[in-house]
């Protein structure tokens, strides 16, 4: 220990502290409740895709360090699939680049684009590690604030045009959407890119619930709109969509220089990461479509269970069109502070979520909203709406 008055976090993470997910998995712990709080499944991926693990475990591919930008197979796979899905090609050799998972392919690419003093700009409210790893960058956020509107959180162009300044270097934008569920749409993408385009900004696209979208929703990569190939570094993950969030396969696709710039920064973080998983995550992008549809179904089914229980609780739903996360609106049960019924319900119901104001700077824009993930086993969620029933009784 240091006798210093100085503290010993500097002062660029000091408001970070530690992240609510933590506070929250020990109230589930202590109190025995369901835990929707974090996202992650409580059912593992593919059998076919652990045994592709296993298979490169027991052969020795991948148990020593593998190539800086992945191994060849994975990036191979993962150009075709961006090929496949949405008819933009990459070179594998030069445009992919493997990360240990998305969280890292968000550091690094922040870390190579950000200058200290310049601006990102980013939707509000946003996944955790964008705000601590603009502020690593030196960087200034910039919050752009999704406001809700007939029942789902929208984007108000205005408001984003408004945010952009000559110091902003990048957009940082997410669809689908954690924690709202918001699907950016074809209107909203295009405006986007007609501004990045317009100001000349680079932009990061976090799309790793690309496969998880439902009802007449559709995911756009941002990379295919006009003018965007260039400027765009798309973000993936083999955890949402295979689900194994433990395996950290990331990736991203973009124009040479900016995966070259990325790994600039990539190279002293992990340098490498979970070799036999990029050789079974290769065979896993490779799965017939019937595996996406058959994923996305059984998400539905159980957003649709989530989400009706929810109303039928009392609760304000906003039925997300994306992701495997539902945020409702507390008013209606005569509460209005998201961070005192998340630290009750354990207690008052058995459940724990999460208050959505911690994905939001605007602390008082996010206050009476709260989150709960439906990536869970049907008879849990079922479990969990009984016991939320009772808060109303
Ligand atoms: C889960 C999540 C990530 C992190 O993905 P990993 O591949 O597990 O690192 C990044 N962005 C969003 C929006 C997420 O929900």
């Amino acid at each position: 220990m240091t006798s210093s008055a100085r503290p010993l976090l500097n002062r660029r993470l000091a408001e970070f502290g530690t992240t609510i997910f933590a506070e929250m998995s020990a109230l589930a712990l202590r109190t025995g409740s369901i835990n929707l709080g974090q996202g992650f499944p409580d059912t593992d991926g593919p059998e076919e895709v652990r045994e592709a693990a296993v298979r490169a475990l027991r052969d020795g591919r991948g148990n020593q360090y593998p190539p800086g930008p992945g191994v060849p197979e994975l990036r191979t796979a993962i150009a075709e699939h961006q090929e496949r899905r949405y008819r933009l090609s990459y070179d594998p050799d030069a445009e992919v680049l493997v990360t240990a998972g998305a969280t890292e392919a968000i550091a690094a690419a922040l870390l190579a684009l950000v200058e200290p003093g310049d601006e990102v700009v980013a939707l509000e409210p946003y996944y955790d590690s964008y705000a601590a790893c603009i502020a690593m960058a030196g960087g200034t956020r910039v919050p752009v604030t999704l406001r809700p509107y007939d029942h789902s959180f929208r984007l108000d162009l205005d408001e984003l045009r408004a945010a952009v300044t000559d110091r902003t270097r990048l957009l940082l934008i997410n669809t689908p959407h954690n924690p709202t569920g918001t699907v950016l749409t074809r209107e909203e993408l295009t405006a986007i890119a007609e501004l990045a385009v317009e100001r000349d900004l680079l932009v990061i696209t976090d799309e790793v619930y690309e496969h998880l979208v439902f009802d007449e929703a559709e995911h756009l990569p941002l990379a295919g709109f006009p003018g965007m190939r260039e400027r765009t570094v798309s973000i993936g993950s083999a955890g949402k969509t295979f689900s194994f969030t433990g395996w950290k396969v990331g990736w991203i696709t973009s124009t040479p220089e900016l995966v070259s710039a990325v790994r600039s920064a990539k190279q002293f973080l992990t340098y490498v990461s979970s070799g036999p998983f990029q050789y079974a995550v290769a065979e896993a992008l490779r799965l017939p479509d019937s595996y996406f549809a058959d994923f996305r179904a059984d998400m539905l089914a159980k957003r649709d269970l989530l989400a009706g229980g929810l109303a039928e609780a009392g609760f304000e739903v906003f039925r997300p069109a994306g992701t495997y996360f539902v945020t409702t609106d507390i008013r209606p049960l005569g509460e209005s502070d998201g961070f005192a019924f998340c630290r009750a319900l354990p207690e008052r119901a058995g459940v724990v979520a999460i208050p959505n104001a911690v994905f939001y700077d605007h602390r008082e824009a996010g206050a009476p909203f709260v989150r709960f993930a439906f990536c869970k086993q049907t008879a849990v969620l079922e479990e969990a709406v009984k016991r939320l029933k009772s808060l109303t009784g």
